[in-house]
């Protein structure tokens, strides 16, 4: 135990807590990333994780029928992989609307 290798830092899989997103189609009910259901947020750092290569996405397909828009974040990798819907709350627009 004890964590620290010599090779290599060691980054933890932990996403940043400040993301925040909403359900498609419910604007307003914004939530931040650790309120996700559990299954939700693991096909979100699963898709942070991922390498790059692909187009960022607009919105975040959970297996279990949920979708969600990230509406802000400061975390690069989520900022990479995502579109972030900034919404009207904070006067943005939906693009893809
Ligand atoms: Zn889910």
């Amino acid at each position: 135990m004890g964590g620290e290798t010599a090779r290599g830092r060691k980054r933890k899989s932990a996403l940043r807590p400040d993301t925040a997103l909403v359900p498609v189609g419910e604007p307003e009910r914004e939530i931040y990333v650790w309120s996700l259901p559990a299954c939700c947020l693991r096909s979100l750092k699963e898709t942070a994780m991922s390498e790059a290569g692909e187009r960022r996405r607009l919105e975040l397909e959970c297996s279990c029928g949920r979708k969600w828009r990230v509406t802000s974040s400061l975390d690069g990798r989520i900022l990479d992989r995502f579109v972030t819907h900034g919404g009207p709350r904070v006067g943005g627009s939906y693009p893809a609307a």
